[in-house]
């Protein structure tokens, strides 16, 4: 796939924008007019500052208003025409878009709209330039690609053709198949954008929500599939107007763009059963099977409170890292390592943000292909140098420079326990409290990421997002989203803070960064599992009884449940599927705890009860954790 975006998808100057596209690894641009005027040198200066970054300029956009005026509109509309071909020889861009029509003064007609291209075509012909006609979804008279094609095959100029643009045809819902009878020297450039569902105004939605193919609702996979039907090869370019996008950072989001487009002709690749759309081939999406292991950064001080609360937790050390300062800790099929080492990556990791869940691992059904594919699609690889006889774990960066480590079973990384660790118990007669396999992580991360890591989730591993939530935080909203998969075997929860108030925003704030914030596990009988943590010592986090009033009325539960509940403090949700209990910890450090939950057939999260638990733990962090007012 030729991958190309458009300037306007990003933030910041031209230069900087440029800049930010070729380090993603597009291979083209479009200039947006507007990015042009505000820049300070000549278009001829513009197109070097391009090709000096190996970019080809796809497109000149946009040239509006154009088709069916009348006169004296159109003898003016012809000379203004001119005056963007010479801006384009300059340039150096031999296609222009001309988007249709919006002005009131134009007067419609499928055949005068196809003899003004045509005279176009004849006046772009004489200088080697191209135009292509794009339907905007709120053209006045022309709103659907299938009358601009109409229009075009009209024209029947070999210097016309048509643009397509996903948000355009999908916003309105039209049938992509239309687009596979088009022959494909006639397309000249398609548009890529995709939206999440709103019901709003369609040029409201257009110009502020779009996102990146994948990030958002609409069928952008189908439609691409319909393009390529045709035997389109030419560009695919993401023209993305979004203000969240143009507040961002330029190089985070054209790197989002990048994978987006890498992931949806690996899609199309997939679907069609064609190669040519695809770059490299890459290994499918891994199948997650399971948390192996979550790893924490600290140092001896401290972890000495964290192995305590783990202990608490029913979690028995087992054995300690064969050559570096880490210890295993285990109970059910959970594992935890409490890395302490002051060397290597979780020693820096320590460093800048202080005792912290940097690293967790994945098990795949095979690590070294989906470490192939996250790479493919634009991943950091991780490694660190390891002794002889020890494995080095495939593994890629990810939330928050954290380290995701990619495990199987097929191969000794499955052993790693075993083959980098020597045994070592605690003594005594630590028992499990039931707790069987690690639930859900949940990270946390500043708003205008959340779509960067749900894209990355989704397109390495075989998951899927979920509806976002908005959490009221009494200090302000936290939008939150969740990658799983079918199974569940993988349930990883965003949080997406917008103010460090937030208890998310200031865990934030004071972990410098996107992190880990909680880990679930899994018990069977939470009841007994809570009775068990008491008795090992473990606190949990007191809720209010107005909760219970209010939970008890809301579900019309029985009031000898919401007795057992409330003497334990476990919350309770329900869905279509089955019920939810949960408990939390108090919170360790800056804002990180731990949860324990019972699903009886549930398959949330317990949205609903995270404003109870924020509460909680507000209540717990103050009087030095936040401000007073935060609550
Ligand atoms: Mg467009
Ligand atoms: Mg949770």
């Amino acid at each position: 796939m030729k991958t190309s975006i458009a300037t306007v998808t990003i933030s910041g100057e031209l230069p900087e924008k440029l800049e930010a596209i070729a380090r993603a690894g597009f291979e083209g641009v479009e200039i947006f007019e507007n990015d042009f005027l505000a820049f300070d040198g000549s278009p001829a200066d513009v197109g070097r500052l391009a090709r000096d970054h190996g970019l080809e300029i796809t497109l000149f956009q946009p040239f509006r208003d154009f088709e069916g005026m009348p006169e004296p509109h159109r003898s003016r509309t012809f000379d203004r025409a001119e005056r963007k071909f010479d801006l384009m020889q300059e340039l150096g861009t031999d296609l222009v878009l001309v988007c249709s029509n919006v002005s009131p003064a134009a007067q419609g007609g499928i055949d005068r709209a196809a003899a003004d291209f045509r005279e176009l075509g004849e006046r772009a012909a004489k200088r080697g330039l191209r135009v292509g006609y794009e339907a905007l979804a709120w053209g006045r008279h022309i709103n659907d690609h299938r009358d601009a094609w109409e229009i075009v095959r009209r024209a029947d100029h070999p210097n016309i053709g048509l643009i397509l643009d996903s948000f355009h045809t999908l916003s309105r819902k039209i049938d992509v198949n239309s687009i596979r009878s088009i022959p494909r020297e006639k397309i000249f450039i398609v548009q890529l954008a995709d939206a999440p569902l709103i019901d709003m105004d369609l040029l409201y939605w257009s110009r502020h929500f779009r996102n990146m193919p994948g990030e958002g609702d609409l069928p952008v996979t189908a439609f691409t599939e319909a393009v390529a039907a045709t035997g389109y090869d030419g560009y695919f370019s993401l023209e993305i107007f979004n203000d969240q996008f143009r507040g961002g950072s330029s190089r985070a989001i054209a790197a989002d763009g990048h994978r987006s487009l890498i992931y949806l002709g690996d899609q199309v690749r997939r679907n069609l059963g064609a190669d040519y759309l695809a770059g490299a081939a890459m290994p499918e999406r891994a199948d997650v099977s399971g948390v192996a292991f979550v790893e924490f950064a600290t140092d001896l001080d401290e972890s000495t409170e964290l192995m305590a609360l783990l202990r608490a937790l029913g979690f028995r050390k087992t054995a300690v890292h064969r050559t570096k300062s880490v210890v295993l800790f285990e109970q059910g099929g959970i594992k935890i390592l409490v890395n302490i080492d002051q060397a290597g990556f979780a020693g820096a990791a320590y460093a800048v943000h202080g005792t912290f869940a940097y690293a967790i691992a994945l098990l795949v059904d095979d690590a070294s292909k989906a470490q192939e594919r996250a790479i493919a699609l634009d991943a950091e690889p991780f490694a660190q140098p390891v002794q002889d006889g020890e494995l080095q774990l495939p593994a890629i960066r990810g939330v928050g420079g954290g380290v995701i480590y990619l495990i199987d079973e097929k191969t000794p990384l499955g052993r790693f326990s075993e083959i980098d660790f020597r045994p070592e118990a605690d003594e005594g007669d630590l028992t499990s409290v039931g707790l069987m396999r690690i639930d859900h992580v949940a990270q946390t991360v500043s708003y205008d990421e959340m779509l960067t890591w749900l894209l990355f989730y989704t397109s390495i591993f075989d998951a899927h997002k979920t509806p976002m939530v908005d959490i009221i935080d009494p200090a302000g909203v936290v939008r939150s989203q969740v990658v799983e998969n079918n199974t569940g075997t993988l349930r990883i929860t965003m949080n997406g803070a917008e103010n460090r108030r937030t208890l998310a925003g200031h865990f934030i704030a004071e972990k410098f960064g996107s992190g880990i914030q909680h880990i679930a596990f899994e018990t069977k009988d939470i009841f007994e599992t809570a009775a068990s943590l008491s008795r090992c010592g473990f606190k949990s986090l007191h809720i209010s009884s107005n909760y219970y009033d209010d939970v008890e009325a809301r579900f019309g539960l029985d009031p000898e449940l919401t007795e057992r509940m409330k003497a334990r403090n476990i919350l309770y949700d329900r869905d279509d599927h089955g019920e939810y209990f949960q408990l939390y910890s108090g919170t360790y450090g800056e804002g990180f705890f731990f949860e324990v939950v019972e699903r009886r057939g549930y398959r949330g999260y317990g949205a609903a009860n995270a404003i109870f638990r924020i509460a909680a733990l507000k209540k717990q962090m103050r009087p030095e954790g936040l401000p007073k007012d935060a609550l």
